[in-house]
């Protein structure tokens, strides 16, 4: 009895792996990061569109403090993002705050408790 007799033929290899450039890697972070979150860059596109102002107090926003400025949705429906972003306001969070105790407070008084 041989042990791999016929059976191994050479030990034939499919020539070296192919490594991955470095942009190719960064892209496929890219996608499996849109793949994870896909609604991640709604954010993005709306400051994009909207610009980089709050809709409530007019307070302008750079890059620097743009962490500062958050996108509301005007149905409260977070998952409801239209590409024309006629759902979303950006809002600083002082006055997104402020619309959603406003909301909160509307929801108590009308006797949802929303929980
Ligand atoms: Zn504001
Ligand atoms: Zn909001």
């Amino acid at each position: 009895m041989s042990l791999g007799g016929p059976y191994r033929r050479g030990g034939k290899r499919r020539g070296p792996a192919k490594v991955p450039t470095p942009e190719e890697i960064a892209r496929g972070l890219k996608e499996l990061k849109g793949l994870a979150a896909p609604n991640a860059n709604y954010r993005e596109r709306s400051l994009a569109l909207h610009g980089m102002i709050c809709a409530k107090c007019a307070r302008e926003f750079t890059a620097q403090d743009r962490h500062l400025l958050t996108v509301h949705h005007k149905d409260g429906n977070d998952r409801n993002n239209p590409a024309d972003g006629s759902n979303w306001e950006n809002l600083c969070v002082y006055c997104h705050e402020d619309e959603h105790s406003r909301q909160r407070l509307a929801d108590y008084l009308t006797g949802r408790d929303g929980s």
